[in-house]
């Protein structure tokens, strides 16, 4: 009798360990048409259960030659391989000390070209600690200058200092790759800036545009009216494909305009509501405690993010911060 309880609470959790539809939805490849019906998995053929997810992983990103993704953990970096050498970006090894290194590892099973560049996304460590293996190979540094005057005197000693720093725009040419890279104001931080390469027509942007999920911690010292206005400056630049500093959900997916576009309509409606609760004098408790998303209650992240959501508009309409 208990074997038997046993089989069907077994049964019971393998079902819902299929989780929802939407984590189950096969990725449209890069390149495809649009209009190419995707395929559905039938219902006859069970989906096949997820693979439990490496610690650290190197993806080609599909329809392209040579740009590639390094995730470790949950945070990620794209880096692009040309025949004169590598551009790297972020080391994403914030409490992994040998992060960097197995970063660098993974790039020379791809290529035996040297590291040229590291790019910094923006200055904050759970990005960008861990270089010196690719400082030690004689990789230079570039980051945004607010970066450079924020790290400075930080001291952190697991964060190599850029080399380079630059105020408004940067173009990277390397082995036949354009890597354009672009400031345009507050955003995530005041350092955050936009990689974009143009021929592949991708960017990559950390943490500023969540792809699929609520914004949490992320949203701590970011400056809001402005972020806003980041947004639309990038929804404005030409690309198709955005490669998010934390894998897109479901699935680790890249970001599409449309997800640019979702993140601005839940910045704009969470800024709404905390505006209306911080001039009726409700912050912070009250207006934490009553504010909701409800639109957006099955996104990922929606639990964990709410509070840091309420907490940074109540500081804006609150206090005016
Ligand atoms: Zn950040």
């Amino acid at each position: 009798m208990t074997r038997l309880v046993l089989a069907c609470l077994s049964l019971t959790l393998l079902t819902s360990a299929a989780g929802p539809a939407w984590s189950q939805a096969p990725q449209p490849a890069p390149g495809a048409q649009p209009t190419a019906p995707a395929a559905q998995p039938s219902a006859a053929q069970p989906a096949p259960a997820q693979p439990s997810r490496p610690p650290f992983e190197t993806k080609k990103v599909e329809g392209t030659d040579n740009v590639y993704i390094f995730r470790n953990g949950n945070h990620q970096a794209m880096f692009v391989v040309t025949n004169d050498g590598v551009i790297a970006t972020d080391p994403v090894a914030y409490g992994r000390p040998t992060g960097g290194q197995t970063y660098l590892d993974e790039i020379k099973k791809v290529t035996d070209k040297p590291v040229k560049f590291v790019i910094y996304s923006h200055h904050h460590f759970d990005h960008i600690a861990g270089g010196k293996a690719f400082k030690d190979a004689g990789a230079r540094f570039i980051a945004h200058k607010r970066a450079q005057e924020r790290l400075a005197p930080l001291g952190d000693p697991n964060t190599v200092l850029p080399d380079e720093v630059f105020d408004t725009t940067k173009t990277i040419e390397l082995g036949g790759t354009t890597l354009e890279l672009s400031y345009h104001g507050l955003n995530h931080s005041d350092s955050t800036i936009v990689m974009r390469l143009p021929k592949e027509k991708i960017v990559f942007i950390v943490d500023t545009i969540p792809v699929g999920t609520v914004p949490g911690r992320g949203m701590i010292d970011m400056y809001p009216l402005e972020t806003e206005q980041f947004i639309e400056k990038v929804l404005a630049m030409d690309w198709e494909r955005l490669i998010p500093g934390h894998p897109g959900q479901p699935n680790g997916r890249l970001g599409t305009k449309k997800d640019a576009e979702d993140q601005l309509a839940l910045l704009r409606e969470a800024s709404a509501e905390m505006k209306k609760l911080g001039q009726e004098g409700k912050c912070w408790d009250t207006a934490e405690k009553e504010f909701k998303l409800q639109k957006y209650a099955d996104w990922p992240g929606y639990e964990a993010g709410l509070p840091f959501i309420a907490r940074r508009y109540c500081g804006l309409w609150g206090r005016g911060t």
